[in-house]
């Protein structure tokens, strides 16, 4: 196979989260390989040009189509990496199979593992992934001894925060053949994952599949990322494992479409996505009575980076969000902190709170939290690996009741805790504006709802009101007393 990350010649690649027709044009005309890379996961630099020649690289970011235009005419030497004023330089090995380290806002946080072909490696070629030391093809027993030290990502996962190997033993033991699911709906990263480095989420899929016995992938996403499931489509066809057959579904963009068991029926093509009550969970009865393993993306990537590098680098992938200029997924070791990840982006304002761990997350103004799933549990925040930034005119009350608002407009009915719940507690916090601050009925709601919910909708859906009372307890008794402090909210209506 021949392989656009061999040092021969100029590379120009061009990494965006969209389609970059013009851009393409423009590069059409250079005596240069010119490659359409995957995102980078920081979309404020995209579209970033790269222009490589041997052991360096110049990047130009936010590239206009008459900066590569000179780029273009200059990189018919290919002496001329430097050429087009570039951002930033870095110099590598002249094969690099990942994007090399450099000082660029968002790309120079963390370290890259999951994320190393990101914005690199054209994310469909099968070369590009062979070059890069991919389609590792560890025996059963190798899978599996990685699978005990591997630890699911995301509420979309089966093994959230657990290692794997527990529940794929259940599988392997349960009556019928085994299917794997690759959960990818409804988290930012988990769709970064697809359009990016689709080949790394399909080797940690049929990685797991021979190690339970399973001949079938599914991969799942929101009908929201057509990008996402169209890369895997493709990388999918081009994937060398055939033994295992691989199929993309798309669900409806409903949040609540990704829990693990809702997500099983969309994938049936049931209209109505209600959680499955367990026991028994998925890994014995799941897609179609079959035993199956639900996994996200994120988590399937660790697998196949851990069994590729032969070595335990844990690391996490963190998108930041809310108001920031422009969002970005950073990858961490997990001896980080939250303040490496908000290091990332630019806070549209002075920093208040970030919401940690997803739509339900927690809320801190504390970012020195370290970004390992003990730490943040420990501080009552998420470990879904998302951090929404909360600028000081945030209103904490108002952010806090839109969210419980959604949670009872969005969840699915099968369970009182949740479905009476979450509209109890949204009626609890409107009080708030009517001057009635019940702080201890709010907790004692947030606990029921925690304790005896179905799924994991409604036992997240009060943790934002929960840490908001331990977290911003004067900012809600302001309002009780008719008073906003981020000068936000002028009528109660703003909850509902
Ligand atoms: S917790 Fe909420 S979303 Fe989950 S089953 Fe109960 S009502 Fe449905």
């Amino acid at each position: 196979m021949t392989s656009t990350i061999s040092a021969a010649g100029t590379t120009i690649r061009i990494a965006d989260t969209g389609p970059t027709p013009d851009l393409l044009a423009v590069a059409g005309d250079a005596d240069a390989r010119v490659v359409e890379v995957g995102p980078t996961g920081v979309p404020a630099l995209e579209p970033l040009v790269t222009v490589t020649a041997g052991g360096e690289t110049a990047f130009h970011a936010d590239c206009s189509t008459q900066e590569l235009e000179t780029i273009v005419e200059s990189a018919a030497d290919g002496s001329a990496v430097r050429a087009g004023d570039p951002d930033a330089l870095a110099d590598h090995e002249p094969e690099r199979a990942g994007m090399p380290p450099v000082d660029l806002p968002g790309l120079d946080v963390g370290s890259r593992h999951v994320l190393r072909g990101a914005g690199w490696r054209n994310p469909t070629d099968p070369a590009d992934h062979d070059a890069a030391g991919g389609f590792d093809m560890s025996d059963a027993t190798a899978v599996r001894d990685t699978a005990a030290i591997i630890t699911g990502r995301g509420w979309g996962d089966l093994c959230q925060d657990e290692p794997l190997a527990a529940t794929w033993e259940t599988a392997q033991d349960a009556d019928g053949d085994p299917l794997v699911v690759v959960n990818a709906h409804g988290n930012p990263t988990d769709a970064l994952l697809l359009a990016t480095a689709p080949f790394e989420v399909l080797d940690g899929a049929t990685a797991a599949a021979r190690a339970v016995g399973a001949d079938s992938v599914i991969v799942y996403a929101s009908s929201a990322d057509d990008r996402a499931a169209e890369t895997m489509r493709a990388a999918a066809g081009n994937h060398p494992d055939t033994a295992v057959a691989v199929d993309i579904v798309t669900g409806p963009a409903a949040h609540r479409a990704g829990e693990p068991t809702m997500a099983l029926e969309a994938i049936e093509g049931n209209h109505r996505l209600e959680a499955r009550v367990r026991p028994p969970g998925p890994e014995s009865v799941g897609l179609h009575g079959q035993p199956t393993l639900v996994h996200t993306a994120r988590t399937l990537a660790q697998l196949a980076v851990a069994l590729r590098d032969g070595d335990e680098t844990d690391t996490r992938l963190v998108t930041v969000e809310g108001d920031v200029a422009a969002p970005a997924t950073v990858e961490l070791p997990e001896s980080a902190t939250l303040s490496s990840a908000v290091d990332a982006v630019t806070v549209d304002g002075a920093f208040k709170a970030a919401c940690v761990g997803g739509r339900f997350g927690g809320l801190t103004a504390n970012l020195d939290i370290g970004v390992d799933p003990s730490s943040l549990t420990a501080a009552d925040l998420g470990t879904e690996g998302t951090v929404q930034v909360l600028a000081e005119e945030r209103c904490v009350l108002e952010f806090v009741g839109k969210r419980t608002q959604f949670a009872a407009d969005e969840n699915c009915g099968r369970c009182v805790p949740c479905r009476e719940g979450t509209t109890q507690l949204a009626g609890l916090l409107r009080d708030i504006y009517d001057g009635t601050y019940a702080p201890s009925d709010i907790e004692e709601l947030v606990r029921v709802m925690d304790g005896s919910s179905i799924c994991a909708f409604g036992v997240e859906a009060g943790r934002p009101a929960r840490t908001a009372i331990a977290e911003f307890e004067s900012e809600l008794r302001a309002h009780a007393d008719g008073h906003c402090p981020a000068n936000s909210c002028p009528a109660p209506a703003e909850v509902t």
